[in-house]
């Protein structure tokens, strides 16, 4: 069940109309459905059942921090990439004790400051990045707790792109490297190993992939166990897709079972992190058609939205579901490009798509709450979109479009 529905031939986002969103906030803008994150949340949550568990919602995917405000209060924990990242989870009442660290580049003045906030662990990517920790540990008189985020060579069959679990990727270390440096890390003073991880890719439609990682990972654990090597908890990333056009990906409850019913009576946690699962179907870009311009090869509806809010389409070749908020069953179909206003011929949001348009008319575009805004930026001097979460019938205004002011101020005349 969508949040996202139309009433009396208009497009609402839970109770609240988003003609009247457009009215008071302006477009382009991001509407979320407080609603959706909950119950996508709860349906991980509660597969789990009394089974030890902690999900890390993947914060890259939408950081704003009423969204992981609305994650916080549930219990969620955080998956974060960047110190920035952890001053959201903090700054939105986030426990540094749910934080796992994610990421192939982490700075030493990132792992000092996590280290300080007492977080989860370090997933280390590298055995350059574990002799850093140890040394930055080992100054601050600490053990940080790590686990390693090995690379199970599993192919997610997902967009090039996002796919991280190949040994050809940049992520994680190698499955067969992974024993010779666990012995590494277990003789280190300063470092305290906690579990083991893997992360395959994003948007993946099946389960197979995310079955053969983890296998992969139990026989390591078992291999390391014979070495005096035991963990408290496996990791087994994110990545479950989400529908945009007819993917059909497995529900949060039937993931949940197949990975508990693989690692069935195990004694370890069981760590996740999902993104675009929570958030991705929570969230549309409410845009408006500046233009209709009907030339003799195509017809382009030019709408206010650019590839600077919503990069997907020009960066993966993603679709997304365009749809009008007003119903207008009065004007005849035609086929349009959806465009933005963006000077490069890649400023698309969908093409060859059959719509009844006038100008001025509002568009929701689908499925752009994860890797949505926290993508956008401000090519060709564009201010950056408001964001608004729906409660019910409750409109917060999470984010203000960002002022024209604001484009340069941080820049020096000489
Ligand atoms: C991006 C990312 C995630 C989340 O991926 P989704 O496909 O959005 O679920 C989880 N873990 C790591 C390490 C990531 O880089």
């Amino acid at each position: 069940m969508s949040d996202f529905i139309y009433k009396d031939g208009q497009l609402f986002a839970e109770d609240v109309s988003l003609l009247e969103i457009a009215e008071q906030y302006n477009t382009p803008c991001y509407v979320y459905s407080n609603n959706t994150i909950q119950s996508r949340y709860l349906e991980f949550d509660s597969a789990f059942a009394s089974r030890q568990h902690l999900l890390c919602y993947a914060v890259k995917a939408n950081s704003n921090i009423s969204i992981l405000n609305t994650l916080a209060r549930l219990g969620s924990g955080f998956d974060i990439v960047s110190i920035g990242e952890l001053l959201r989870v903090l700054e939105a009442g986030g426990d540094p004790m749910k934080v796992v660290f994610s990421g192939v580049g982490k700075r030493e003045d990132e792992m000092k400051f996590a280290l300080e906030q007492n977080i989860k662990c370090f997933n280390v990517e590298s055995e350059s990045e574990l002799l850093k920790l140890n040394r930055v540990a080992e100054n601050m008189g600490m053990a940080a707790p790590v686990s390693l985020r090995v690379n199970p060579d599993v192919d997610a069959k997902t967009h090039p792109y996002i796919a991280t679990g190949l040994k050809e990727n940049k992520f994680g270390i190698a499955f067969e490297s992974a024993k010779v440096i666990y012995e590494q890390a277990a003789n280190m003073s300063n470092i305290s190993l906690t579990g083991i991880g893997c992360h395959i890719g994003s948007q993946i439609s099946s389960l197979t992939p995310f079955q053969d990682a983890l296998h992969r990972l139990l026989d390591l654990i078992d291999e390391l166990k014979q070495l005096g090597i035991e963990f408290q908890h496996v990791d087994i990333g994110g990545g479950l897709g989400i529908t945009y056009q007819n993917e059909i990906p497995p529900t949060p409850t039937e993931y949940v079972n197949a990975v508990t019913s693989i690692i069935q009576k195990r004694d370890l946690e069981v760590i996740i992190e999902p993104g675009r699962s929570i958030v991705g179907n929570a969230g549309i870009l409410l845009t408006k058609v500046e233009y209709l311009n009907i030339t003799p090869f195509r017809n382009f509806a030019v709408i206010d939205a650019a590839m600077n809010d919503l990069i997907r389409p020009s960066l993966y070749n993603s679709w997304h579901e365009i749809k009008c908020v007003k119903q207008n069953s009065n004007i005849k179909e035609s086929i349009y490009d959806v465009v933005g206003p963006i000077c490069e011929t890649g400023d698309f949001i969908g093409k060859n798509r059959s719509l009844s348009l006038s100008e001025g008319d509002l568009l929701a575009i689908f499925s752009a709450g994860a890797y949505g805004f926290s993508m956008s930026s401000n090519y060709n001097s564009r201010p950056r979109a408001a964001e608004i979460l729906v409660d019910g019938v409750k409109v917060h205004e999470a984010r203000k479009r960002e002022k024209l002011e604001d484009l340069f101020g941080g820049e020096l005349l000489p």
